[in-house]
C-alpha cells in the first residue's frame, strides 16, 4: 500500500476531464470518485463514512445537474449565488435537492442565500454573518456555516488569516441562525503536493486547537477541505468534506481564476 506522503495532486489534469452526458457517466465517475476516497482512507486508518462529498456543478446546465440528481447526488454545491439561486428556482421539481454555496458572498446577497440555500462555507466576515442572520430570522430558517481560512497565505484568495479565526469563531454565537459546523479552505494551486499538504494541516491544526476554546453551541467537527485536483491529499490530513466539481461533472471552458471573482489569475494559481 501506498505511503500518504507519496500521494500526488491532479491538477496537471485541470481542464482535461471529460464532460459526463449520461446518468451512466455521473454513476461511473461517482463511483471513482469514492473508490478512491475509500482508498485516501484506508491510508491513513480513518472510516470513509467519516467523509462527505459534495458535488460543485457550478457552470454546468441544468440539464448536467438533473442527470447528478439522477444518479444519486442529493446536495450540489455552487460558487456563485446568483447562478445558485436561478438554478435552485428552476429545479424546484426535485424536492429532495439541497444547495451548498461555496464561494464568496457580498453582504447585499445575503438575502439570497439565506432564501435558498441549506449550507454556507465562505464565512469570512462578521458583516456577512450579521446580514445572513438578520435575513434568516426574517425568512424563519437557519443555516449550516463554515469559516473559511486562507491558508495558502495568498493575497488573492478569501478567507481569513489563521491568527484571525480564534476572535471570529468567539463572535459566532451572537448569531443564532447559524450553525457553524467547521472550517474550510481552498489549498495552494500547486503541483507541489507538500505545499498543498501544508494548508490542509494548518487548517486541521488550527481546529485542533480552536476545539478547547470554541464557544457553546459552535462547532469545529467539520474540515472542508479537498477538490478534484488533491482531495486524496485533503483526506489524508482530516477533511470530513471533499468538494469535487470536474471529476464528476467534466472540465470546464475557462481557468477557475474566471469563477472565483475578483481573483487574478497569477502563475501561482495557474500553473
Ligand atoms: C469550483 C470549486 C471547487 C471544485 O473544484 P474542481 O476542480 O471542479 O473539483 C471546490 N471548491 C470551491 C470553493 C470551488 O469554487
Amino acid at each position: 500500500m501506498p505511503a500518504p506522503s507519496d500521494t500526488q495532486t491532479l491538477h496537471d489534469q485541470h481542464g482535461r476531464y471529460p464532460e459526463a452526458t449520461t446518468v451512466e457517466d455521473f454513476r461511473h465517475n461517482l463511483t471513482v470518485i469514492q473508490a478512491r476516497i475509500d482508498a485516501a482512507c484506508h491510508r491513513v486508518g480513518r472510516d470513509p463514512a467519516t467523509v462527505r462529498l459534495l458535488p460543485v456543478s457550478k457552470t454546468k446546465p441544468e440539464t448536467s445537474l438533473r442527470l447528478a440528481h439522477a444518479a444519486g447526488c442529493r446536495m450540489l454545491g455552487e460558487n456563485k449565488v446568483q447562478e445558485a439561486h436561478r438554478k435552485w428556482e428552476a429545479m424546484q421539481d426535485l424536492t429532495d435537492l439541497r444547495w451548498s454555496v461555496i464561494g464568496h458572498l457580498q453582504t447585499n446577497k445575503a438575502k439570497l442565500v439565506a432564501r435558498f440555500a441549506h449550507e454556507f462555507q465562505a464565512l469570512d466576515s462578521l458583516r456577512v454573518a450579521e446580514a445572513l442572520d438578520r435575513r434568516l430570522h426574517l425568512e424563519g430558517r437557519s443555516l449550516d456555516v463554515f469559516v473559511q481560512v486562507n491558508t495558502s497565505g495568498e493575497a488573492s484568495k478569501y478567507g481569513l488569516p489563521p491568527e484571525e479565526v480564534p476572535a471570529f469563531v468567539q463572535a459566532l454565537p451572537a448569531f443564532s441562525a447559524l450553525r457553524v459546523r467547521g472550517l474550510m479552505t481552498l489549498a495552494l494551486f500547486s503541483s507541489e503536493a507538500e505545499r498543498v499538504r501544508q494548508c490542509f494541516v494548518l487548517l486541521r491544526s488550527l481546529r485542533d486547537r480552536l476545539w478547547q476554546s470554541a464557544p457553546a453551541g459552535v462547532g469545529l467537527d467539520e474540515l472542508s477541505m479537498g477538490m478534484s485536483g488533491d482531495f486524496e491529499i485533503a483526506i489524508e490530513e482530516g477533511a470530513t468534506v471533499v468538494r469535487v466539481g470536474q471529476a464528476i461533472f467534466g472540465a470546464r471552458p475557462l481557468p477557475d481564476s474566471h469563477y472565483w471573482p475578483g481573483e487574478p489569475s497569477t502563475e501561482e494559481s495557474q500553473p
